[in-house]
């Protein structure tokens, strides 16, 4: 959609608002709706080919309007994330359709995400551990209880440990960047030894320094085997395993007992829209269930509808599959699948200006749309670099540290970007390169 017709389905929509609040009288207040009524109504997968705007809204009137906001919100989020789950070939047990014991819902941010799995997986570790040691209170078991990711996991992982008050140990990467079963095994042996619990591991596909990737494959059999929860955070790089190319970075799903990434980052869905899927929703909804009788409705002991409100932190929460189907629908999985291709191709446009010049260095494989490059030389040379790339405000790089050294990161980040773009930004880094090494031998 360009700006022309953004700008006129805008207006459109203003109106489809107004006339609604103008009619809003001679609708009823409660729907006629049935509990699953929605999932017949559309089909079972995503369109490959998109479909017309015009389409899309007929179907806000037919689909949407009878459920009113509850249950149409809930039930289309529902299949929204079986579609997406389709998309990325996630195993059965992530979907709800099949009608098994998994299923998906939207969370604000790949740090709530993270955050929900460990208190569910803490949960569920107290449980069992009190039912076969029923003298250990909570509090015992809390002070032992410890959470696990690579030296490259994000911050937010820690965090989530922080405020679930448990302890949070680094398992240190490899080579690649990478978590490997025998460096976790190793850190797993010591903490039992020490009477420690380990409960939980995070393994992230597409670190956010580097774009490394957790051996999942050999992670996964590792926690299944301890009894670990394992959630897989792919914040970043989740967006790509829609193309056959890459799903095989996601292989080992199968062993986590969670999985997250944020279509909001890299499948053009507007910012907040973090996808979660649980292969056993009880995990969750057994965890965080209250029930007070203001928020008690005659459905919800006939296992027919979901509560969202028991797999998240707020209660309230917004209609945030509407942005999922409308983007599913306007760009097809193939206009999907071409806006990640174009992006990494443009990574790799990028990685290769940088190898031709032999003043830089590229730090890490570029597998998707990030590249992590310096100039060969000191740490020091390197800030100063990106201080004069701040400095400019032509581009915007974020940087990070790599065992150690000072790493510039390269990210392809923008609905519109064109090989123009990326070769204006390699010339203008170039150029102010070149102005410094000329500075530093003055
Ligand atoms: N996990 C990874 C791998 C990330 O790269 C990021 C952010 O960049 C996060 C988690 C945090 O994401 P959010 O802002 O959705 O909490």
């Amino acid at each position: 959609m360009d700006a022309t017709e953004f700008r006129r389905r805008g207006r459109e929509m203003v109106d489809y608002i107004a006339d609604y609040i103008e009619g809003i009288e001679g609708r009823q207040v409660y729907p006629d709706v049935e509990p699953g009524y929605l999932r017949p109504l559309i089909p079972s997968c995503a369109p490959q080919e998109p479909d017309a705007y015009e389409d899309i809204m007929k179907d806000v009137e037919k689909v949407i309007m009878p459920g009113a906001s509850s249950p149409a919100c809930t039930e289309l989020e529902t299949v929204m994330l079986d579609w997406l789950g389709k998309m990325l070939q996630l195993p059965e047990a992530f979907l709800a359709e099949k009608a098994g014991s998994g299923g998906g819902v939207i969370q604000g941010s790949a740090s709530e995400a993270t955050l929900m799995a460990l208190l569910a997986a803490r949960s569920r570790a107290t449980r069992h551990l009190q039912a076969t040691r029923p003298g250990l209170t909570e509090a015992a078991i809390m002070e032992k209880l410890v959470a696990y990711g690579s030296d490259q996991a994000h911050c937010s992982v820690e965090r989530a440990a922080l405020i679930g008050g448990v302890k949070f140990k680094a398992i240190p990467s490899d080579g690649k960047f990478a978590m490997r079963a025998s460096a976790l095994q190793e850190v797993l042996e010591r903490d039992k030894a020490a009477g420690l619990i380990p409960f939980f591991v995070v393994a992230t596909l597409g670190t956010t320094s580097c774009c490394s990737f957790d051996r999942l494959s050999e992670v996964g059999p590792v926690c299944n085997r301890e009894d670990l929860w394992l959630h897989v955070d792919a914040a970043y790089a989740g967006s790509a395993f829609i193309c056959p190319e890459f799903r095989h970075l996601l292989n080992g799903v199968e062993f986590a007992d969670s999985f997250n990434f944020n279509p909001h980052k890299w499948l053009l869905v507007n910012f907040d829209c973090s996808a979660m899927w649980v292969k056993k929703r009880v995990d969750l909804t057994g965890a965080f269930k209250l029930d007070p009788v203001y928020l008690q409705h005659s459905h919800q002991d006939s296992g027919l509808i979901t509560d969202y409100r028991h797999w998240q932190l707020p209660l309230g929460r917004r209609f945030r599959s509407l942005k999922m189907w409308f983007v599913f629908r306007m760009y097809g999985v193939k206009g999907l699948q071409a806006h990640i291709r174009k992006h990494v191709q443009l990574a790799h446009e990028f990685e290769s200006l940088v190898r031709q010049d032999p003043r830089f260095e590229v730090c890490a494989e570029v597998t998707l749309g990030l590249v992590c490059f310096r100039l060969k030389g000191s740490n020091k040379l390197n800030e100063d670099l990106l201080d004069r790339i701040s400095s400019a405000k032509k581009i915007h790089l974020v940087p990070c540290h790599l065992r150690g050294r000072f790493v510039l990161r390269f990210a392809i980040c923008a609905r519109t970007v064109e090989p123009a773009h990326v070769q204006q930004a390699w010339a203008h880094i170039q150029t102010l390169a070149s102005a410094l090494l000329e500075a530093a031998q003055e």
